[in-house]
Parts: C-alpha cells; sequence; structure tokens
C-alpha cells in the first residue's frame, strides 16, 4: 500500500519502527500535493523547505534517542484561520492577505509541542462563513471525488487534503457544521467537541459562543489521537473548560455495550434525500447488528435551529469583525487614491450647478458620505471594510448589525437565545433516554460548484442536521456511511452528551470495524 495511504495511526508506528523517516514521509505528501492540488486546490500555502527542515530535526532528535512527542514526524495540515506565528492566516479573506500573527493558536502550539510537522495551511470559506468553499476569497476548493462539485464547508480544504491523501490528519473548525459537513462530504472522519474542550485561543473568532476547533482524519481511531493532543484546559481561553482528558486512543477500542440509539424523527422528513436515507438507515442497522437498540424521538425545537442560529451567528460575527478597520488589523484601502478620488469629487461638485448638485445627492443616495467627505478617517474605514470583505461576510455583518440594534435586540438576538435554551433542553431530554444520537449530516450529498451560489437561504438550509448541535454546546462526530449512485461519499451523524467524546469515538470506532466505508479513496484523478 503506498505510504501516503496509511492511517496517521499506522504511520506513527512505521515512524517509531524505522520503517520510514520523517523527510520521507513529508516529501511523500509534498510530491502528492505538488501532483494532484492544482485540480484539488485545498491548500492556501504549503511551504516544503519549512515542512522538510521541520522533519529534518525530528528525524534527527530520533535518530539521538531524545524523547519525542505523539505526533513526532507526522504531517498535519492547518485550516487558514488558526493562527501561526509568523506565518500568513488569512482566514481565506482578502481583509488578512498579509496578516502575519505574532503568536500560535493553542492548538497549533500543542501541535509543535508533539513534534508534528506543519504541511500547510488549507482553503475555507472567508471567516468560516459558510458551507462549499465558495466564499473563500481566493479560489473554490474542489471535492476530491467529483472534482466539479463542492467538498462541503467552511473546512473543505481540511477535509479534502485528507481524503485525496494530501495529509494524514488536519485542523478543522466547527461554528455550525464546518468540520461535519465536509468531512461527511468528502468521505473522512471529522469530530466537534463540546464547547469548552478545546483551546479556542488564536482561532479568528466567528460566533465566539459556537466556534470550536477539532481533528479531521481518514478515521476515528486517527481522529482519537489528535483530540488527545488538541484537548484540555487552557488559561488564555476563558471558555475552555477544566477536565481531565481520557486517552480517547486507548478507550476508543472498547465498544459501547447497552447501546441506545436515538433517531431524531424530524431529521428523516421532508428535505433529506433519498439515498442518504437509505445509507444512514442501512447504518443504523449496522449498529443494531452490534447490539444496539434503537429508538425514535423527537427534538421538537429543532425546527428553530436553523432560524435561531442565523441570527446568533451573525450577531457574534458582526461583533467580531468590527475590528477590521484597516488601522487595528486588516487590508487598509489605497489612501493615495482615495485622496485623488475625493478630490475629483470636490471638483465636480463645486463646478455643478445648484440643481445638479441636488440631483446628484438625491440619485446616489450619498448625502451621508457628502457631510463625511472631509472625514477622511471614516472614509478608510469604509472603503477598507468594502475592498477586504467578501459578500457572504458583508451580508452576515448586516444580519447582525440589524439583529442587534436597538429596537430590534429583544426581538431576534434576544429571543435567539431563549429559543437556543430550548434546543439545549431538547437535548438533555433525549440523552436522558439515548446514548447516542444518530443522523443524517447534510440533506445531500456534495452539490456542484455554483449550483446554489445566488441562493444564500438553500445553502443555509443545507445546516439544517448540524447547527443545533452548536447551538446546544454538545459534541458531534460525522463519519463515512455509504456512496451514491453517482459516487459521492456520504456522512453519518453522531452526536453525543456534553464532554462524552469519548463515547462518540467509541461509537465512531465500532462501525469502522464493521464496515469499509472510511477506507475508500477517490479515484479518478487519483492514480
Ligand atoms: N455553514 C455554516 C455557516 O455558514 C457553518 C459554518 C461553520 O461552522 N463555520 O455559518
Amino acid at each position: 500500500m503506498p505510504l501516503i495511504d496509511q492511517t496517521a495511526v499506522e504511520l506513527l508506528a512505521m515512524l517509531q519502527a524505522g520503517d520510514v523517516t520523517s523527510v520521507e514521509l513529508t516529501q511523500a505528501y509534498l510530491d502528492r500535493i505538488e501532483q494532484i492540488d492544482h485540480q484539488v486546490k485545498a491548500f492556501l500555502r504549503v511551504d516544503p523547505n519549512a515542512a522538510l527542515e521541520r522533519a529534518e530535526e525530528i528525524d534527527r532528535r530520533r535518530k539521538a534517542g531524545k524523547p519525542l512527542g505523539r505526533l513526532a514526524g507526522l504531517p498535519v495540515a492547518i485550516k487558514d484561520l488558526l493562527c501561526t506565528a509568523g506565518e500568513p492566516t488569512t482566514c481565506a479573506s482578502k481583509m488578512l492577505e498579509n496578516f502575519r500573527p505574532p503568536y500560535d493558536a493553542t492548538v497549533v502550539a500543542k501541535l509543535k509541542a508533539a513534534d508534528a510537522v506543519l504541511i500547510g495551511k488549507t482553503n475555507m470559506d472567508e471567516f468560516a462563513m459558510g458551507g462549499s468553499n465558495e466564499n473563500s476569497a481566493f479560489f473554490p476548493t474542489r471535492n476530491p471525488w467529483d472534482l466539479s462539485r463542492i467538498p462541503g464547508g467552511s473546512s473543505g480544504g481540511a477535509a479534502a487534503c485528507v481524503a485525496a491523501r494530501m495529509a494524514p490528519l488536519s485542523l478543522g473548525t466547527d461554528t455550525g457544521g464546518s468540520i461535519r459537513c465536509p468531512a461527511g462530504l468528502c468521505g473522512v472522519t471529522g469530530l466537534k467537541p463540546t464547547y469548552g474542550r478545546v483551546s479556542r485561543y488564536g482561532l479568528v473568532a466567528f460566533a465566539s459562543s459556537l466556534d470550536q476547533v477539532g481533528p479531521m482524519a481518514q478515521t476515528a481511531e486517527d481522529a482519537a489521537l489528535l483530540l488527545e493532543v488538541l484537548a484540555g484546559h487552557d488559561p488564555k481561553d476563558s471558555t475552555s473548560v477544566d477536565l481531565p482528558v481520557p486517552k480517547y486512543s486507548e478507550t476508543i477500542r472498547k465498544p459501547l455495550e447497552n447501546l441506545r440509539i436515538g433517531l431524531v424523527r424530524e431529521h428523516f422528513g421532508e428535505g433529506l434525500d433519498g439515498e442518504v436515507e437509505a445509507a444512514v438507515r442501512e447504518a443504523v442497522k449496522v449498529y443494531e447488528s452490534l447490539g444496539a437498540k434503537v429508538v425514535e424521538l423527537s427534538l421538537p425545537h429543532g425546527k428553530y435551529a436553523v432560524a435561531t442560529y442565523y441570527v446568533i451567528a451573525p450577531c457574534e460575527a458582526s461583533s467580531n469583525l468590527a475590528r477590521y478597520d484597516g488601522v487595528h488589523y486588516g487590508h487598509r484601502t489605497d489612501e493615495k487614491k482615495m485622496a485623488a478620488e475625493l478630490e475629483a469629487q470636490r471638483r465636480h461638485w463645486q463646478d455643478a450647478s445648484g440643481t445638479r448638485q441636488k440631483h446628484w445627492q438625491a440619485a446616489s443616495g450619498t448625502h451621508e458620505e457628502l457631510k463625511n467627505q472631509d472625514n477622511a478617517l471614516i472614509r478608510m474605514y469604509r472603503r477598507s471594510r468594502a475592498e477586504g470583505f467578501g459578500a457572504e461576510v458583508k451580508r452576515r455583518i448586516m444580519l447582525g448589525t440589524y439583529a442587534l440594534s436597538a429596537g430590534y435586540y429583544d426581538a431576534y438576538y434576544k429571543k435567539a437565545l431563549q429559543v437556543r435554551r430550548l434546543i439545549r433542553g431538547d437535548f438533555d431530554r433525549a440523552f436522558a433516554e439515548v446514548d447516542l444520537l444518530v443522523g443524517p449530516v447534510t440533506p445531500t450529498p456534495a452539490y456542484k460548484i455554483g449550483e446554489k451560489v445566488d441562493d444564500p437561504l438553500s445553502m443555509y438550509l443545507f445546516d439544517l442536521y448540524t447547527v443545533s448541535t452548536n447551538l446546544a454546546g454538545i459534541g458531534g462526530m460525522s463519519i463515512p456511511c455509504g456512496f451514491s449512485q453517482a459516487g459521492l461519499p456520504i456522512g453519518l451523524h453522531l452526536q453525543a452528551p456534553p464532554f462524552e467524546e469519548e463515547r462518540l469515538l467509541r461509537g465512531a470506532f465500532m462501525f469502522q470495524q464493521a464496515t469499509d466505508w472510511h477506507a475508500r479513496k477517490p479515484g479518478g484523478f487519483y492514480e
């Protein structure tokens, strides 16, 4: 079997046994990236020299018998909204095109401390807003199973690079489904931990009460290993929780006994593609054959989840993204050009007759702007933000600013928080009855690039099954459970009570022991 097809656990064993060096392994992945990433476009940035240097250093330390970290010598890819000290961290936005953070995100520091080799930064929807990767300011990533289709988002690059064997492991983030949705659509394993399980320090904020970092991998076993490295309390993130981190990579082998599985009635209704439903129902049968009892239940407030999410997430985003003003952070407009344009406008107004001035003002609606014409600072903010942010990010900032404004706050934001509480209550009741909830990750397999770009609402509905996990703050996972007729991967969604990542992983491992969906790899351009 080619080196790059092995799982992370297998590769680590080979590295430890001296069957392969980190330089050889890193080079194999770099070659793979070189060969196929011009088609998949999973990476925004790869620095082969830095990766090889690091691999060499780890090989040297291994040879000298020095103690090494858990991931010693293994390449890992990182979603480009996690800060890497001194290296570009763009969030796939023009706004941060030239941003080099002065520090590492805690998860990045943990990978370095575990002696992983950081192989590159992966593409995403701008500021993680989106579910298709089409909102990247640079280029869309393509689904390795069908290059005309989306890989899902927002961690689309992170999922695609693992699916296409350009990295054995990657870090994604999930605010409303951004790890699970691309994992499902690309046929890899992805885990969104409980809110507070993994530090968010150095994760560029989208919606602070929802964002979490998590592992993406070929198998649950690999995800367990990576989560073990990432999880734990961080004094730099006040929302991270001070609980011991279980030995996920060991406990994962213990099957769940007397497993009770819940199927959410509402998740098998309108909008669910027949092939996805069939694959999910087959997966449930696999669990039954492993001894699980299946219960149907209801999450009555689930029908409000998408609406609630699309109030809360944009509100928090509008506040988080206020910092990008071209002064503190982010792209700054060309001020010389701005001054020249201002001067040309002023001359135009001076030359114009009174009627023309009035007419022009009314037609262009720039009365406010005329008042501010001498306020260069406000002009600069406006232009910088207008140039730096893409359409979807602007849409969210506007939605959020509106919902937070005086007079609307109670009707939208506060109401959304109340519904959020009810959604969490539904889960608490469900988990009194069952151990795991099982269902579809997305309503359909991957759609075509461009198919939904003009219809944001239908894109938002794609998050139907995933957003409530984040609203409730619990953990969720996507594992491969089949393929459509067209050969597109289908994901199975597992959800567990807070801080029960162990249960998710054990449940996923049981399934992967009994099936081989996770071991399939995309063909076509592959060989
Ligand atoms: N697709 C969802 C959105 O657009 C979720 C994104 C995410 O989890 N970062 O907001």
